[in-house]
């Protein structure tokens, strides 16, 4: 099988393990294939851990652009030669969790200025409010006490520098060769979608970009059932040595996707409409995305559903409940459903702590019984999936759940029931070019020879 010679060892599995977890997957997906039940469409070979093969594979079938960015710099001037400089202290160390960078210097005793100074010059290259913890920095300074050089480091992909050249500190960016290829990856769940596509060798990033994907379709804490079958395309990292060796440093970016259940499916490329403005598309180019999310939140279950007359838990007497409850526990992230406004933040009776954000076309959804909010003003923009709160069981509850609601022009409506509008589709004098695009990638998903090769393998 020649199939598995190209499989390259992965910084996440590392080199000694890859054979045998390949193997193993191998193993698992043939006997995943066995247990689930096959949709009478479903060819055999779609089993196989493509992703495996497909880095040649995909060659002979798709033109694959190979992308190779260079180190790039800047705001740095050309290299002029200057004196070196005497380096008397070095303070070196990594973020502590909610530590500020001027939080970790002052802890190595370096002085407020320097840390300044350091946050000033940098900034044409990087905000130090986008810090996080893990991040890695080292600091030297030179026989006068001023700042020599400072690395800062966020992961293989993103370094930052400062260097002094003269009275001048230079900021710099260095970003390592990173080299994309095409792989396709298939499957059928046995468990979940997480279980199927880490017992194919890729990592759970890749399973939660798939679900995002769908997440308008499908309800993937719910109605993902042993069987269902998954098809993705999509773009594999591999960082370059300085020796020339390859490593894989995990999934890129998703684009074609398929989810096939017994009762639906659903399919989707990644269209950019113009520099910066990609989204997920049907093959018939509408929108992936609806104006409002399934739900809210991740739960764990519906406790209660929309009715209009049932037992309250608490008051003991029958009333209506114009939402939806969900379980789930306290402090999982509560996301607006949609675009929308603050309009009410505070406590809300029986509902304890509610979040209120008005949408477009009528439409108001509430979250109430939270723990506690993120710092949200009155008449904010939010974005859709943005976190405006905290599950909790604040108000009139009996445990934490996310008590949500929806209204159109002031009436309560049954948000299971509501089909939301479709976020814009392809514009139709772009249809044409969509489609020479979507032909390519569906081609690339499952394309019908590879299934032929991959048969003779098994
Ligand atoms: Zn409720």
């Amino acid at each position: 099988m020649r199939s598995w010679k190209a499989a390259r060892p992965t910084n996440v599995l590392g080199a000694a393990s890859w054979g045998s977890l390949a193997l193993a997957a191998l193993c698992s997906a043939v006997a995943a294939y066995q247990l689930g039940s096959q949709p009478a469409h479903f060819a055999s070979a779609s089993v196989v851990p493509l992703a495996l093969e497909a880095e040649r594979a995909s060659e002979a079938i798709v033109p694959v652009p190979v992308e190779t960015l260079p180190i790039l710099v800047t705001a740095s001037p050309e290299p002029v030669s200057y004196a070196p400089v005497k380096v008397r202290v070095y303070s070196e160390g990594q973020l502590r969790r909610g530590e500020t960078l001027a939080l970790a210097l002052d802890r190595q005793d370096v002085a407020p200025q320097l840390v300044h100074e350091i946050a000033t010059s940098l900034r044409p290259v990087f905000d130090f409010r986008y810090a996080r913890a893990g991040d890695h920095y080292r600091l030297a300074q030179d026989e006068l006490g001023r700042i020599a050089e400072f690395d800062y480091v966020r992961s293989e992909f993103e370094r930052y520098a400062l260097r002094r050249e003269g009275e001048k500190l230079v900021a710099e960016r260095y970003e390592p060769a990173v080299h994309v290829e095409r792989a396709r990856l298939a499957g059928v769940v046995t468990k979940s979608l997480y279980d199927a596509i880490q017992g194919l060798g890729e990592s759970g990033d890749l399973a939660h970009d798939f679900a995002e994907i769908f997440a308008w379709d499908v309800d993937f804490s719910r109605s993902v059932h042993p069987g269902d079958e998954f098809h993705i395309l999509y773009e594999r990292r591999y960082l370059r040595s300085d020796e020339g060796r390859e490593r894989y440093v995990g999934a890129g970016r998703i684009l074609a996707a398929r989810y096939a259940s017994a009762s639906a499916e659903h399919s989707a490329i990644y269209y950019e409409l113009g520099e910066g403005r990609g989204g997920y598309y049907r093959p018939d180019g509408s929108a992936v995305e609806r104006k409002f999310l399934q739900a809210p939140l991740t739960y764990r279950r519906i406790s209660s559903t929309f009715s209009t007359g049932r037992l309250h838990p608490v008051l003991g007497r029958r009333r209506p409940h114009l939402g939806i409850d969900y379980a789930a526990p306290t402090g999982t992230q509560v996301w607006s459903v949609g675009d929308g406004r603050v309009v009410f933040r505070g406590w809300l009776g029986g509902l304890g702590k509610t979040v209120k954000i008005r949408h477009e076309n009528g439409f108001e959804s509430w979250y109430g019984h939270l723990s506690r909010y993120p710092s949200l003003a009155l008449g904010q923009k939010v974005r859709q999936k943005q976190v405006i709160g905290y599950v909790g069981s604040t108000g009139l509850s009996t445990g934490p759940h996310l008590h949500f609601v929806l209204k159109k022009s002031g009436r309560h409506v049954n948000p299971s029931q509501l089909h939301a509008a479709p976020a814009a589709p392809i514009p139709r004098r772009q249809m044409q070019q969509f489609a020479a695009a979507r032909d390519q990638l569906l081609q690339a998903l499952e394309p019908r020879a590879l299934r032929v090769v991959t048969n003779e393998a098994l």
